[in-house]
């Protein structure tokens, strides 16, 4: 494999062999004919969530676990689907590794029997709800929605931003502040709840298939039955969202290594001045310097996963991760894009879609600034940012 340098897809074991062809497999039938589609189209391409629920015992054929029993697969699926087609990365990623994950590490037994069998085989889905119009990066200080006690139950007031997949999804984690000084609390707010009012974001650049929004919670009233029992403050949201950057690493490897491929096929196909490109010691520059990146991405990436699987993960090692693969996947990207000239901007020719979706995925799960500060505040003990 021309993106596989150094082997490291020859270390899985059989099984995880097996299901990660089964999985290529399955992406290049069933996503990527319809993925530049989807993306021209700005909405997400329903028909493939049952697709998903047809392979949901591939990819999990124990079942649901937080964090996942086999990091490495699970880092697969996401450098998978970043490589066929990102904004499907991030519908999965939301949906399994933000919203069933959250529900999993801090819901009730009951939450727990009524959403985690039916999320884990895509019969429902979720989204998540943390980052706001005027808060990203200081999630943990600067939430302002907020969560009143009423009676027995809970009326949420204030704004979201972002959280794909609301617009279909059956069930939207909830993270809001009360008057208690530190407390915050996490709420399933399920589809067709008065009050809940969303309103797309269609202007994007980036990840175009994937249905992000504004939700405004107007009085939005709930029973104390749909509040996470385990979200009491910002740090048991961190527990849940611990391999959230690890996760985004391996999906940023794989959006550099199908732009790699791509452009890697064009070289040698397009002619210039009588002779293929690929043959110009130029383009081979370009070539090599992409092939550098991902190396290093993938030895980054199933690294961790082995930490992670015998050590568990702290802060800084997935944030360094993230460091390391979306700074890489970012000038892959560009580099792909250049090499194929006009055409690189084109969606036709396989780079162009991973281009633009990079620069979500360079800024989410954390920007690039934040998770440089996180490694730092590791490596000094002291906090640059707060
Ligand atoms: C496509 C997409 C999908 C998303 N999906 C979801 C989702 O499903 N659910 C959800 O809750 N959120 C989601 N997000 C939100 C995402 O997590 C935030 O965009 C991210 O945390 C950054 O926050 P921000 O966009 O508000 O940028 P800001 O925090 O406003 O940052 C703006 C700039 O300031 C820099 N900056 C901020 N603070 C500092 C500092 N202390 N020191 C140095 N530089 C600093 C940042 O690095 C950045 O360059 C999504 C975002 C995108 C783009």
């Amino acid at each position: 494999m021309t993106s596989d340098i150094y082997g490291l897809f020859d270390t899985l074991s059989d099984d995880q062999r097996t299901r990660w062809l089964a999985l290529r497999q399955f992406l290049d039938q069933e996503i990527a004919p319809i993925a530049d589609a989807a993306w021209l189209d700005g909405h997400f391409p329903m028909q493939v969530v049952e697709k998903f629920a047809g392979i949901h015992q591939l990819l999990i054929p124990d079942g649901f676990s937080w964090p996942p029993a086999d990091p490495l697969f699970a880092g697969l699926i996401k450098l998978e689907l970043g490589r066929v087609d990102p904004s499907m990365a991030s519908f999965f990623g939301v949906h399994w590794g933000l919203a069933t994950a959250s529900i999993e590490v801090l819901g009730s037994d009951e939450q727990r029997a009524r959403w985690i069998g039916p999320m884990s085989r895509f019969e429902r889905i979720g989204s998540f709800a943390l980052s706001e119009p005027g808060s990203g990066s200081d999630a943990a200080v600067g939430l302002t929605a907020h969560a009143r006690k009423d009676g027995d139950g809970w009326v949420l007031t204030g704004q979201k931003k972002w959280s794909g997949n609301a617009t279909f999804a059956d069930v939207t984690v909830i993270v809001a502040r009360t008057d208690t000084p530190g407390q915050v609390l996490g709420f399933l707010v399920e589809k067709g709840t008065p009050g809940f009012e969303l309103e797309r974001i269609d202007d994007k650049i980036a990840k175009r298939a994937v249905e992000n929004v504004v939700i405004t919670l107007n009085d939005v009233r709930l029973p104390e039955s749909a509040r996470l029992p385990k979200l009491n403050r910002f740090k048991d949201v961190a527990k849940a969202l611990a391999i959230g950057r690890f996760a985004v690493a391996w999906e940023a490897t794989g959006i550099a290594m199908g732009a790699f491929e791509a452009a890697h096929l064009y070289a040698m196909e397009r002619h210039q001045f009588g002779k293929p490109i690929a043959s110009y010691q130029l383009v081979q520059d370009k070539l090599v310097r992409m092939a550098a990146e991902i190396t290093s991405m993938q030895c980054v990436c199933f690294r961790l996963a082995e930490v992670a699987r015998t050590q568990g993960l702290d802060a800084a090692r997935p944030a360094l991760a993230k460091v390391i693969c979306a700074g890489g996947m970012r000038r892959v990207v560009a580099l792909a894009r250049e090499l194929l000239g006009g055409n690189g901007i084109c969606l036709e020719y396989g780079v162009a879609r991973h281009f633009a979706d990079a620069e979500a995925v360079y800024s989410y799960e954390g920007t690039q600034d934040m998770n440089t500060l996180i490694v730092g505040r590791a490596l000094t003990g002291i906090s640059a940012f707060v």
